[in-house]
């Protein structure tokens, strides 16, 4: 037996799911390209004719944290990493109204949990569950790891601290840094990554599930939000469908109403449902239900919006010049390691750098051959 939810939102529910995940992956590729050519460029001495992508500032969590108590403090967003502050209150400020379907409807990492998940099933006749008490303990990770990064930051950092970690160097390029983390990736990273792909792979959504901070955080927003999954128990049959579909292993059968931070708005609970006008998501107060392509409407509307006012206050493109970039990326490629000894490689491409630079910047030039005397 069909219901309405079911009809109408099965196939295309399913699909534009897939469909905003897909483009959000998409947008975060492009800007990681853009800004892996933006950053290749400085490394051989040319300055760009192509602005870096704020965006990128979108996987710089501590930087957005961090200035979040800036701007608690001053009233004022920093302009060193000001995207990242941005980004981060619109992704809290969707867990307002849709839970945490950022985590299922826009992030790349959420995408690939899905994918692992399908392999799993395709591999497996049966879904790894661990003991309770072994969920509850590796849960408690990600809220601990959220807990100690948020304790550090609001309740240890003086206001000081807080000023002189935006101006450090080590914030403001942490892009570049966070991209060498990738591009120079050490064994021990990979075979990090490789396990944590294998245990999401043999676990479905490890990583979301125990491990992810910024979920953590996403989890403690979205006790608040006015939209969530309603299930009517006098239409319900307990055939437990729902609960056996569920991404995030909630008891749905046992609730009316489901508060659980766990809760991602997938909607899988919502197209594996038989019955007629039984479970959805709705939003308090007036109890509207959404279907799924008004909740990807919703997501793409705080983005566009919350972006727009960003660019429009100034608040989205950073301070940091392309002459600074250009300035650390060449320092920080120093040929030599601290014992003084030269890798060739890395020496050729100094010297490539120092020639585009002699062309481009004499004046800069300069000051580098004033630096080394
Ligand atoms: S299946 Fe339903 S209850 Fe489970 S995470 Fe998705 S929307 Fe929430
Ligand atoms: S809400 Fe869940 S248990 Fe109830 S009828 Fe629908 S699928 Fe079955």
């Amino acid at each position: 037996m069909e219901n309405r939810f079911h009809r109408k939102g099965l196939g295309p529910l399913y699909s534009t799911r897939r469909l905003l995940q897909l483009l959000s992956f998409i947008i975060v590729l492009a800007i990681g390209i853009k800004f892996y050519l933006f950053v290749s460029q400085l490394e051989t001495g040319i300055i760009p004719k192509f602005e870096r992508p704020p965006g990128v500032e979108a996987f710089l969590p501590i930087s957005a944290l961090v200035s979040l108590k800036h701007f608690f403090v001053t009233g004022k967003i920093n302009t060193i990493h000001p995207s990242a502050l941005v980004i981060f209150s619109i992704i809290c400020m969707t867990a307002l109204i849709v839970k945490k379907g950022f985590c299922s409807w826009v992030c790349p990492i959420g995408l690939l949990s899905d994918i692992l998940s399908k392999l799993n099933i395709l591999s497996f006749k049966k879904k790894v569950v661990l003991p309770i008490w072994a969920d509850v303990v590796l849960r408690s990770i990600k809220y601990g790891l959220a807990g100690f990064f948020v304790w550090s930051i609001f309740y240890k950092m003086p206001i000081q601290s807080i000023e002189q970690f935006i101006q450090s160097p080590y914030n403001r390029f942490a892009d570049i840094k966070m991209l060498h983390f990738f591009t120079h990736i050490s064994n021990t990273a990979l075979i990090v990554i490789l396990v944590l792909i294998l245990l999401s792979f043999a676990i479905p959504y490890f990583w979301c599930r125990y491990l992810c901070p910024y979920g953590a955080v996403l989890g403690v927003f979205s006790f608040l939000s006015i939209g969530k999954i309603k299930r009517n128990p006098s239409n319900c049959t307990n055939c437990g469908r729902c609960e056996k579909k569920c991404t995030s292993l909630i008891k749905i059968r046992e609730k009316q109403s489901i508060r659980s931070s766990e809760c991602t708005a997938c909607m899988t609970c919502v197209k594996t449902c038989p019955e007629k006008q039984t479970i959805g998501f709705s939003l308090s107060p007036g109890n509207i239900q959404l279907g799924q392509t008004t909740i990807a409407l919703i997501l793409v509307l705080i983005f566009s919006i919350g972006i727009s006012m960003a660019k429009a206050s100034g608040n989205w493109e950073n301070e940091i010049s392309k002459s600074a970039y250009l300035r650390y990326v060449i320092q920080s490629n120093l040929p030599w390691n601290s014992n003084g000894q030269v890798d060739p490689k890395k020496m050729g491409k100094m010297m490539r750098a120092m020639k585009n630079l002699q062309i481009q910047r004499p004046q800069m030039m300069q000051q580098f051959k004033k630096k080394g005397k």
